[in-house]
Parts: C-alpha cells; structure tokens; sequence
C-alpha cells in the first residue's frame, strides 16, 4: 500500500493515484462482506441488489473527491457597485459523514463574508460547503476548510462560517443522545478582528431557527 499524499488544495489525503482505487466490484464485494458481519445472508433475495446499490450511494454520499473547491469560486465578479457590505448565505442545509462511524453528519452551514471588490456567485458558497460535506469528515476540519478556501481564493476583508448539525454517531449508537447539535464556527479577517462585523453576523445567523438541525 502506498501513503496517500497530501492534497495542497484541500488538505485532504487523497488517494495517491486513480490505480489504487478499488474497482466497483472489489467495492460491491466488501459490501457483501459487511452484510456477512452483520448478520445477514447475501444471497438472499432482498439483498442480491443491495452490494450495488451501496456502492452507487456512495458515488453521491462521497463526490466531494473528484471536487476541486478552488475551481469552485474561480469565477469572480468585480462589477458590484461598491457594494463593500457583509454577504452572507445562510441555512445552507448539509449532509456529511463522519469519519470515525461513516454515519450521518446533518446539519447547516452559514457562510459569510467581507467583500474585497470581488463577490462570487451566491450558488458558489452552497457549492463549496457540498464539496468540503460530501467526503468522509469531522465537523471542525469542515469548518476549517470552508472558512480557509474563501478566505484562499477571494482574499476578501473577512470571513464567517458556523456549522451546526447533528450527528447520528452521536444519536443512533455509542451515548444515543439524540436531540443535541454540535456548533463550531471560524472567523477570519475582520470576523476575528472586528466585534462589531461579527456581532452583525451572529445576528444575522441567529434569526434561523438554529437548534432546527436537531430534528432531522
Ligand atoms: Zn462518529
């Protein structure tokens, strides 16, 4: 096995080439396997399918890895206006997986930032959080990673992102504490330097209703 290098754009381990990737069938066995351990009989009808199927949802549950979040904001506006106020997405609904369980992270992410005389499409910021969500995660490193290709790519003044989700290792095994929602947030720029840029986008975030994660 060779070590999987580190992906400078992301700060991912990425495979270290497309020749160590298993093939789907490689893949659809381990499926079968897991189906053994648990309990059940592979060959039964109502799980013939099953390995293929499985294999096919993590084509979506994963396709943050043949994502490049820089190219994501690459395009760039500077004809604003002078607008230099606060953009801020908010309730950016997302799903994830954490990658100590390979189970559910859902939640919500709101993403913000200080314009530089350069705004990026507001579809980009829903985009970027899908890229850094939809990979194996832990919440913190998510948030990191959102907050820093922002901050990276648009060198704006500053930079707000607040996650908020619930996670099912935390409800469905282990403590089942289900109702609980976990917040980590990293501001940059002006959101760090700044009370009253951040205490503008604290308010902001909080008329959503933010426990709401809770109950997905
Ligand atoms: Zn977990």
């Amino acid at each position: 096995m060779s070590s999987p290098r580190k992906n400078h754009l992301t700060g991912s381990d990425m495979p270290a080439d497309s020749a160590d990737r298993p093939t789907r069938e490689e893949a659809e066995a381990a499926v079968r396997v897991l189906l053994r351990w648990a309990g059940d009989d592979p060959r039964r009808e109502g799980l013939l399918d099953t390995p293929a199927r499985v294999v096919r949802s993590y084509e979506e549950f994963f396709a943050g890895y043949a994502q490049n979040p820089h190219d994501i904001l690459a395009r760039t506006f500077s004809e604003v206006q002078g607008y230099d106020e606060m953009i801020v997405l908010k309730d950016i609904r997302f799903e994830s997986y954490c990658e100590h369980h390979m189970v559910p992270i859902i939640g919500r992410a709101h993403v913000a930032y200080l314009p530089n005389k350069r705004v990026v499409g507001i579809s980009k910021l829903a985009r970027l959080v899908d890229a850094f969500a939809k990979r194996l995660q832990i919440q913190e490193k998510m948030t990191a990673q959102i907050a820093d290709t922002l901050d990276e790519v648009l060198q704006p003044l500053g930079v707000g992102v607040i996650l908020e989700a619930a996670h099912q290792c935390m409800s469905t095994r282990g403590v089942h504490k289900a109702g609980v929602a976990m917040v980590t947030s990293r501001m940059l720029g002006s959101f760090r330097d700044d009370p009253s840029t951040r205490r503008e986008f604290l308010a902001i975030v909080g008329q959503s209703s933010a426990f709401s994660v809770t109950n997905t």
